[in-house]
């Protein structure tokens, strides 16, 4: 299990005997999420571990503390904390232009914006060329990328060919939109906090009734092989559980008692309810 310890953290705060806390009150966040802390009492300063990993956590002794004065050390991490996410919009044979350009066009206007918005088209309707004419109007806040499909395919693997280069370093989590939505202007934003400020986990976010805003963690969809067919050998018999990302990581969480970590996307972003 990781783990993170609090000893040499920049935000640490001590008295003269023992930790007392965090400048950033993440201490008494990961107790409400019910994350256990202990207090390492045998060391000579007794200091926190936490059982899990603080996002936060910055050396006293390293580079990043010598680059910049105490002051800004705040700022600077939750600059550098700040949510990394891809919006897969696909598009299918019924989509029109119009529909793409409004889905795409409320993201351009998140009061965050995620870092790129990925469009592969997999119908043979609509031009690429069309569509990458209309987006040449949009801001320069906006990353986006066109994946033009060549061979027929489903609604999944077509996001599993946009998601195909996107590094998990890169991209913490993606979401994913159907053209014609427009999306609240302050989803990045609501994840983003929940994420960082409230300290919620979650390996997938469930779409509302409209089949909008699933998210799921970048790493475990690579992992889990995306959207391929999960194999599971049952008394020496190969059979299939899951196709969908969602279904395979439902079936993880359920064997391992961990529904807690399925939510709905509405519970963290309540404008999509
Ligand atoms: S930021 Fe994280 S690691 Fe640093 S003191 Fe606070 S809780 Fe501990």
């Amino acid at each position: 299990m990781i783990q993170t310890s609090c000893e040499k953290c920049v935000f640490a705060e001590f008295d003269d005997q023992a930790q007392i806390g965090c400048r950033l009150g993440r201490i008494q966040k990961f107790v409400k999420q019910g994350t256990a802390v202990r207090l390492v009492e045998e060391a000579e300063r007794p200091y926190c571990v936490i059982d899990g990993l603080c996002m936060a956590c910055r050396r006293s002794d390293g580079d990043w503390a010598a680059a910049s004065t105490p002051d800004n050390y705040a700022d600077r991490v939750r600059s550098e904390m700040r949510l990394r996410l891809h919006v897969v919009v696909p598009v299918s044979e019924g989509d029109t232009i119009e529909d793409v350009v409004k889905t795409v066009d409320s993201l351009e206007k998140q009061t965050l914006p995620p870092r790129c918005v990925r469009i592969p088209v997999y119908g043979k309707h609509i031009s690429p060329a069309a569509l990458d004419s209309r987006f040449r109007d949009l801001g320069p806040s906006l990353v986006w990328k066109l994946h033009v499909l060549t061979e027929p395919a489903t609604c999944n693997e077509a996001i599993d060919i946009a998601l195909k280069p996107v590094d998990p370093r890169e991209c913490l989590y993606y979401s994913v939109f159907k053209p014609g939505f427009m999306v609240p202007r302050t989803f990045v934003a609501d994840l983003d906090h929940a994420i960082n400020e409230d300290l919620t986990r979650f390996l997938v976010l469930t779409p509302n009734a409209a089949g909008q805003g699933l998210t799921v963690q970048l790493g475990l969809y690579r992992s889990i092989g995306g959207n391929s067919p999960a194999w599971r050998d049952i008394e020496g018999k190969k059979s299939i559980d899951a196709t969908a990302v969602e279904d395979k990581i439902r079936l993880m969480c359920e064997e391992d008692g961990r529904l807690d970590m399925i939510k709905k996307v509405e519970e963290l972003c309540p404008d999509l309810a």
